[in-house]
């Protein structure tokens, strides 16, 4: 019992020691009320999530700050979080942006290049028709200070395209971005968290400084910036799974579910 007990507390010290240093990726979608989907979250509940942020002495720092962190150790501010939107839909641009504004908060938006100003006719999920930011809202963004990167040129599965297809992808979308938005491209993120070793070491010749997945895909005991887990904020989630998702413990709620998804993959074999 005492050994249980004692192979335990060492687990758990070497647990916290290991990531302690680990910094939150959250990974939104839309900012909306759409009711049944649990990737729109309504406009009162982001912004609750801000102030709780705010209330409790986090600060939102970008991707780049990541970067320059763990290349070139750039201290960071206390209780670091990094803010992703997916897709680029317009709610991103006319709801959050106000709100992280006026929090004096940063964010990072990956658009899908094609897909820039239009309805999100990729998706075939029979989701609500929405528009996305377009070209002049995504200068907007930048201007405010936020952080953009590459969603690719269309948003396929990586893991199912040629290398012909992936160079496209990856290198097209921040070349695109780049000459309309004049800003650079660091940051890529892999439509539905999906890659594999091909995307990348495309993703490295390409000159992104780091890509990101979802935490089901990402690997856990080592922090690779081409595989940055991110964990997803969901409409239906209560408030203190919001708050153990941005505390030290996230990990924890990576952990977990990593699990629950290997114990029901092994059910479905
Ligand atoms: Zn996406």
């Amino acid at each position: 019992m005492f050994i249980a007990l004692l192979i335990m507390v060492t687990l758990m010290i070497v647990f916290f020691i290991k990531f302690q240093h680990r910094i939150p990726i959250l990974m939104y979608h839309r900012i909306a009320t759409v009711p049944g989907d649990r990737n729109s979250l309504p406009p009162e509940k982001f912004k609750e999530q801000l102030d709780y942020l705010k209330k409790h002495g986090y600060h939102t720092i970008t991707l780049n700050d990541l970067y320059n962190h763990v290349t070139l150790q750039v201290p960071l501010p206390p209780k670091p979080v990094i803010l992703t939107f997916d897709d680029g839909y317009e709610d991103n641009f006319s709801c959050a942006l106000p709100l992280l504004k006026e929090r004096d908060m940063k964010a990072t938006v990956f658009p899908i290049v094609h897909w820039v100003g239009m309805e999100n006719k990729w998706e075939n999920f029979n989701k609500q028709l929405t528009q996305t930011m377009n070209w002049d809202h995504l200068k907007q963004w930048h201007a405010a200070g936020m952080e953009i990167g590459s969603h690719t040129l269309e948003h396929p599965f990586l893991t199912q395209c040629d290398e012909v297809r992936l160079e496209q992808e990856l290198r097209h979308s921040k070349m695109i971005l780049q000459e309309k938005l004049g800003a650079a491209i660091d940051f890529l993120c892999y439509p539905y968290g999906f890659f594999d070793n091909r995307a990348t070491e495309i993703a490295k010749q390409c000159g992104y400084r780091g890509a990101l997945a979802i935490f089901a895909n990402a690997p856990l005991w080592n922090h690779d910036m081409y595989a940055l887990p991110r964990i997803p904020i969901s409409s239906r989630q209560p408030s203190w799974e919001f708050a153990l998702k941005v505390s030290r413990f996230h990990i924890l709620f990576i952990m977990l579910r990593k699990i629950e998804r290997g114990a029901k993959w092994l059910r479905w074999k």
